[in-house]
C-alpha cells in the first residue's frame, strides 16, 4: 500500500511516500522555514534526481500543496493522482495517557491531541496543523495518528510516578512519558528477527543518540523504562537540551539571572545540553572534531554526554537484572565509534566488551554486532526508520477500516 508519512515541525513538513509491501521509499523530502521570506524545499525521489530549491511558503497547508504538487506532476512520475496515496500517516509526538496504540483520526482524536497541547507546547500543535493540511489535500483517505509516547504505554507505575504528591498526577496528570517510542519499537523488533530466543525472554537496551536522545530498557518486547519523562526534556544530555539537573538548579538560576520563565525554557532546551556545555556547538561531528583540536570544553562535553550514557545503562541493568543487548541507533548511534566505544567503556563487570574493530569498521546503513564474541552482553548497530513503523501502522489501520473508497 503506498502510504505518506508526515512529520511536522513548527516551521518544517518532512515527508516519505512509502510503498509498505517493499518497505520502500518511492520519495522523501522536506519543506523547511515555512513563513520565512524563503523557504527551502527538498524532493529526493528513489532512483531519480534530488532536487534543493527555494520558495515563498508561508504556511503548512502550502507546504503540503507544495509536497503533492511535486508528486503529481509528470515531469516527476512518481504518482498519476491522489488516489494512488492510499492513507497519510502522522507523527503525534505527544498522546497523553489515552494513546497506546496508533489510531484512525476522527473528531475525538483531533480533540485528545489538541488537549495534551500544554504535555508538548513545541510539537503537539504543528503536529495536529499538519493533520489538518493534510486533511484538506487528502480528504478522502484514512488519515492515522502514530504517538511517540505510545511504545512507553507499558511502563509500571514504579518507573512511571515521580517522587511528588500524587495528587499532581491524579490532577495534571504529571507522569514520566517517554518519546521516540517508533525508534526504540522498530530498533527493537529488527533485534528479535536476528536473535533465537523467544522475544518474551529478552532483556535489551536501546539507546537512540540523534539531536535528541533517548534511552529504552526493553523487558520481553515491552518498554519498562526510559530517560525522558514528562517531557523530552529529561534523561540524556541532548544537542541543546540540558537533560536530567537537579530542580534546585532551576529555583537558584531565575533568582540569580532574575529569568522569566519563557527564558528559563529557552535556557535548557534551546541553549543546554551539548551546546551549553561546549559553548561551540550541539553537532556531535563539530564537537569530536573540534575536542581533537584540543578544545577542553568539547572533550568535556563528550565526557559528560558518554557518562549519561553509560549510568542509564547501568541502571537498566540493574532494574531489568540482567541484559541481552545493547543496541544503537539514530544519527549519533549509528555513525560514531568514538561515542559507543566511550558510553561502554570499562563496562567489563557487566559482561560489555566492544570489539575495537568491528565498532571502527562498522558499514553506514546496516545492522552489526560490535561486540566481541566474548561478551556476555552483545552490541548492536541497527539504523533506525520511524517512518516505515508509521507507515506500517497506518497501513493496517486503513485496510481495517476500510475507509478509503480507493482501497
Ligand atoms: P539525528 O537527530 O538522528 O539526525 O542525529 C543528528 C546527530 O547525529 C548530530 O549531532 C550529528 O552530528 C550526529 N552525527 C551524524 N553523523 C555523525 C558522525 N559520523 N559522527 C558523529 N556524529 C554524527
Amino acid at each position: 500500500m503506498l502510504v505518506l508519512v508526515i512529520n511536522c515541525g513548527s516551521s518544517s513538513v518532512k515527508y516519505n511516500l512509502i510503498e509498505t509491501s517493499e518497505e520502500r521509499d518511492v520519495c522523501k523530502g522536506m519543506v523547511e522555514r515555512i513563513g520565512a521570506v524563503t523557504s527551502i524545499v527538498k524532493h529526493e525521489p528513489d532512483g531519480k534526481k534530488h532536487t534543493k530549491d527555494t520558495r515563498v511558503i508561508s504556511n503548512h497547508s502550502e507546504a503540503l500543496q507544495e509536497i503533492m504538487n511535486y508528486l503529481l506532476s509528470p515531469e516527476n512520475d512518481i504518482i498519476s493522482s491522489p488516489s494512488d496515496i492510499k492513507a497519510v500517516g502522522h507523527r503525534v509526538v505527544h498522546g497523553g495517557e489515552m494513546f497506546k496504540d496508533s489510531v484512525l483520526i476522527d473528531d475525538d482524536v483531533t480533540e485528545a491531541i489538541e488537549q495534551a497541547f500544554d504535555l508538548a507546547p513545541l510539537h503537539n500543535p504543528p503536529n495536529l496543523k499538519g493533520i489538518q493540511a493534510a486533511k484538506e489535500n487528502l480528504p478522502k483517505v484514512p488519515h492515522v495518528a502514530v504517538f511517540d509516547t505510545a511504545f512507553h504505554h507499558s511502563l509500571p507505575a514504579h518507573a512511571y510516578l515521580y517522587g511528588i504528591p500524587n495528587r499532581l498526577y491524579r490532577r495534571y496528570k504529571i507522569r514520566r512519558y517517554g518519546f521516540h517510542g517508533t525508534s526504540h519499537y522498530y530498533v527493537s523488533r529488527q533485534y528479535y528477527k536476528i536473535i533465537d530466543k523467544p522475544v518474551k525472554e529478552t532483556k535489551v537496551i536501546t539507546c537512540h543518540l540523534g539531536n535528541g536522545g533517548s534511552i529504552a530498557a526493553i523487558d520481553g518486547g515491552k518498554s519498562v523504562d526510559t530517560s525522558m519523562g514528562f517531557t523530552p526534556l529529561s534523561g540524556l544530555v541532548m544537542g541543546t537540551r540540558s537533560g536530567d539537573i537537579d530542580p534546585s538548579i532551576l529555583f537558584y538560576i531565575v533568582e540569580k539571572e532574575e529569568l522569566t520563565l519563557n527564558s528559563l525554557h529557552a535556557l535548557l532546551n534551546r541553549h543546554s545540553g551539548l551546546l551549553g556545555l561546549s559553548g561551540y556547538a550541539s553537532d556531535m561531528r563539530d564537537l569530536i572534531a573540534e575536542a581533537k583540536n584540543g578544545d577542553r570544553r568539547c572533550q568535556q562535553a563528550i565526557d559528560v554526554f558518554c557518562y549519561k550514557i553509560k549510568q542509564y545503562i547501568g541502571s537498566y541493568i540493574a532494574s531489568m537484572n540482567g541484559c541481552d543487548a545493547i543496541i544503537f541507533t539514530a544519527g549519533i548511534g549509528e555513525n560514531s565509534p568514538l561515542i559507543r566505544k566511550k558510553s561502554l567503556e570499562k563496562m567489563g563487570y557487566l559482561g560489555i566488551e566492544v570489539d575495537d574493530e568491528r565498532n571502527e569498521n562498522a558499514e553506514h546503513g546496516k545492522i552489526q554486532k560490535i561486540s566481541t564474541d566474548d561478551s556476555k552482553t552483545e552490541v548492536y548497530i541497527i539504523p533506525t526508520n520511524e517512518e516505515l513503523v508509521i507507515a506500517i501502522d497506518t497501513a493496517k489501520i486503513a485496510q481495517a477500516t476500510k475507509q478509503s473508497p480507493w482501497l
